[in-house]
């Protein structure tokens, strides 16, 4: 495996921050690690990087850099605020990455390596801007071109898109996946939102208390819940003693159980139905698509309920 986390644990006083963390990920996929805030993301992430001390290994391609320093590994990070310098222009901003890894000596040919990279994050024509003459998206971008021009062997990303408003964070959730696959570049991204995560990963790793407690593709995350903490915390459910149903696997159907229709919310595309019986409460989600119905209206339904998991914590990935 191209990158290897043994036993990493790292503890503030008397608690944990995190504890017994085993996971690897081959090259080139995109990895998000998913999970409340205090759980221990930005621990690893940054544990990762070398900004903290911590027990245990990180192997990346055959070598361990567990001791090394953050300028040392062949790892770059994009915080959260994006660290650009106010007084640098955006070219020099990018540039130092290089100097930072003390990669490049000769100045122009710094500069030049920046102006090629820029071109690759859709920012050409922005050299000499300042950081305030950018947009959040565009800082950005900045940001992640800083990180890609000393071409790490691995990207960390800390909800780098937390400041953005939605429809810029959809953009560039889009295009930090088209630059990552373009540059074929092992990526650990921080996220507390799961449809970024969905959005965006190979695979996710779901943290609580300091654990992992689920890991795999989105599909298998959300079809296939190991445990009830990654069932509640994923999307949206029905929950009963020991089994569950999503709201959208729950079908319209004549011959199926009926319900009474107790309240209507519109989302746009979907519409989330709240329904009824001496049995039962449910929700169910319905496509917007010849909807007609009215609350106090009855309707039929056919759902299947799954049973919930253990609550088991794996903290071997070989277990989950
Ligand atoms: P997340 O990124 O998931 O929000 P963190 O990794 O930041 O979670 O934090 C995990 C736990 O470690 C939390 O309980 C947090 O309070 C604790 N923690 C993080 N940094 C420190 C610190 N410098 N000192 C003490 N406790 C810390």
């Amino acid at each position: 495996m191209f990158l290897q986390i043994k036993n990493m644990s790292k503890k503030y006083g008397d608690s944990y921050a995190i504890r017994d963390i085993n996971f690897s990920l081959e090259e080139g996929k995109f990895l998000c690690l998913l999970g409340p805030s205090g759980s221990g993301k930005s621990t690893i992430l940054h544990s990762i990087g070398g900004f903290i001390d911590h027990g245990g290994q990180v192997i990346l391609d055959g070598q361990d850099i567990s001791k090394q320093s953050p300028e040392d590994r062949d790892v770059s990070t994009v915080f959260q605020s994006y660290g650009l310098f106010p007084h640098m222009t955006v070219e020099k901003n990018i540039a130092y990455g290089l100097r930072f890894k003390g990669r490049t000596e000769d100045k122009s040919q710094r500069l030049k390596e920046a102006r090629e990279i820029l071109d690759l994050v859709g920012l050409k024509g922005y050299e000499k801007r300042y950081p305030s003459e950018l947009s959040g998206g565009e800082k950005q971008r900045v940001a992640l071109a800083r990180s890609l021009i000393v071409r790490p062997k691995l990207l960390l990303m800390d909800e780098p898109l937390s400041a953005l408003d939605a429809k810029l964070r959809d953009q560039m959730q889009v295009e930090i996946r088209r630059i990552q696959k373009e540059f074929n570049i092992t990526t650990i991204f921080v996220t507390h939102d799961q449809k970024e995560a969905f959005v965006m990963a190979d695979e996710i790793i779901i943290l609580n208390q300091g654990k992992i407690v689920n890991q795999g593709r989105p599909d298998e995350i959300y079809n296939k819940p190991k445990n009830a903490f990654s069932l509640d915390f994923i999307g949206q459910k029905n929950i009963f003693a020991d089994s569950y149903v999503r709201p959208e696997k729950i079908q319209i159907d004549e011959d199926g159980e009926e319900f009474v229709i107790t309240d209507i919310t519109f989302f746009g595309p979907t519409i989330e139905l709240k329904i009824e019986n001496s049995q039962r409460k449910l929700k169910m989600l319905v496509l917007n698509q010849d909807f007609s119905y009215q609350k106090g209206d009855k309707i039929k339904v056919k759902y299947d309920l799954e049973k919930i998991n253990e609550n088991i914590t794996c903290t071997d990935p070989a277990s989950c």
